[in-house]
């Protein structure tokens, strides 16, 4: 299996390096042959090449098997004719990796606030109230007058039914129930055909249960009592909010793994950004790109019929456990290590 990893900014090249260090244990302890190619993007390859990504290097994205992409600050990047591009949204689109699927538990060794909870985030990651994913070129955000903006937001049948199959495959593989997250109550054309579609798609899967709430009332059930869900799917920017609630309500937001994938391709990528604050400390906690890491070679290991790179991303998954509970881990989740350790 070939991996591009990508390191980006802030704490990026601490904890690439440290999820390099942990893929290569994998690839020998379980005979992975795993080839890792270090190349740049971002800040790194506007510097060096005049674009934060280059058509050689998605070219290289797409001859290899996978993608671990480091945290990217992408606030000074406002010129896309200037090479100004976000990686992340870059790669999601080109690769079309509809499935953002961001798993939150807790962990023995740490204090479990709202009690113990086991749940996965299943978003749609190609349309939704993206500027830049509705449609194929320009923006659908437009300032009509200097006093209005609009913003549009695209849903379609086929990204329902890709996103919704993604969660009840998923759902079978874990307590076998789906908690469908919408708005129809206000948006009763686009989130009822949301809602809809994954009730179609569900009748696929008799054996698994569904349920859906509001995602306002969501916030409130997620925080009263997140043991209740298992999958849970829904729109991509209500899921971009919520995963990033469920991953901190796990303990921090350094646990929140994140896989982005698609049919052929898929990308580790952590749920939090580049955290300057904290950069060149040796601090950061590395476990969500470590976990996103897992899931990849889990998602390769399905895909190609492959049990060693299942195996081998239980067991990184596994490790991750037994380090917090062994306080072997970084101060965010109550340990006493560097990341580097
Ligand atoms: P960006 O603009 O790249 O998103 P940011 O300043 O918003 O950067 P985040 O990375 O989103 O910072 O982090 C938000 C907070 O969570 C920061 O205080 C940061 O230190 C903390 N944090 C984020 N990731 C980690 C991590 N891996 N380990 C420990 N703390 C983290
Ligand atoms: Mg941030």
């Amino acid at each position: 299996m070939k991996i591009i990893v990508l390191p980006g900014d802030g704490i990026g090249a601490e904890i690439t390096g440290a999820t390099v260090g942990v893929l290569e244990a994998a690839s020998s302890c379980y005979g992975l042959d795993l080839q890792l190619e270090r190349e740049a993007a971002g800040h790194e390859s506007l510097r060096l090449h005049g674009a934060t990504v280059t058509d050689a290097l998605l070219d290289k994205v797409k001859a290899a098997d996978g993608l671990v992409l480091g945290p990217m600050a992408t606030y000074d990047f406002k010129d896309e004719s200037k090479g100004e591009i976000n990686p992340s949204k870059f790669f999601r689109k080109e690769l079309d990796l509809y499935a953002n699927i961001r798993p939150a538990r807790t962990y023995k060794g740490m204090p479990a606030r709202l009690g113990e909870f086991d749940l996965v985030v299943v978003r749609e990651n190609t349309e939704g109230f993206y500027a830049d994913r509705n449609i194929e070129s320009g923006s659908s955000e437009m300032l009509i007058t200097p006093d209005v903006a609009i913003s549009l937001r695209r849903i379609t049948r086929q990204c329902c039914e890709r996103i919704a199959r993604s969660a009840f495959e998923l759902a079978m593989m874990r307590k076998r129930h789906v908690t469908i997250v919408h708005k129809a109550n206000v948006l009763k054309i686009a989130d009822g055909m949301f809602i809809d579609i994954c009730h179609e798609v569900g009748k696929e899967f008799p054996e698994v249960s569904i349920d859906e709430i509001i995602v306002d009332a969501m916030m409130a059930h997620v925080v009263r009592a997140p043991q209740r869900f298992d999958v849970i799917v829904t729109t991509n920017m209500f899921g971009d909010i919520l995963s990033d609630l469920t991953a901190e309500l796990s303990g921090s937001l350094g646990l929140g793994g994140s896989l982005n994938a698609g049919s052929r391709y898929a990308m580790a990528q952590a749920a939090h950004g580049s955290a300057p604050d904290i950069a060149g400390q040796d601090i950061a906690n590395p476990f969500s790109l470590v976990l996103s890491a897992a899931m990849l070679l889990g998602w390769h290991g399905q895909r190609v019929g492959d049990s060693r790179f299942l195996e081998a991303g239980k067991a990184i998954s596994e490790g991750v456990a037994q380090a917090i509970e062994a306080g072997e881990a970084t101060r965010d989740v109550c340990g006493r290590l560097g990341t580097r350790a």
